[in-house]
């Protein structure tokens, strides 16, 4: 599975912290979905939480006006998930 999340638009008061907020917020509607059985909201609200952390990621980089180097950060990521065997 190869997903690819929208960039969006970050707004002017959106900040790491109120983002985190929102991440809360959609990890409690994925936690819902999963006790009330509900696959079809467990993968809606999924969508949602990913979204809110490349979200996260996004205002982290605007913050260093786009210079954080993100490929760098995936290959390490990729990396770690190999070395625990995760990944081929
Ligand atoms: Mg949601």
């Amino acid at each position: 599975m190869d997903i690819h999340l929208p960039t969006l638009t970050i707004q002017p008061d959106w900040t790491a912290e109120s983002q985190l907020v929102k991440i809360t917020e959609e990890f409690d509607e994925v936690r819902e979905a999963i006790a009330n059985h509900d696959d079809i909201n467990v993968v809606k609200e999924t969508l949602d939480l990913i979204q809110t952390g490349h979200t996260l990621l996004q205002i982290i980089d605007n913050s260093y006006d786009g210079h954080l180097n993100m490929t760098k950060f995936l290959v390490e990521h990729e990396a770690k998930l190999r070395r625990k065997g995760y990944m081929r």
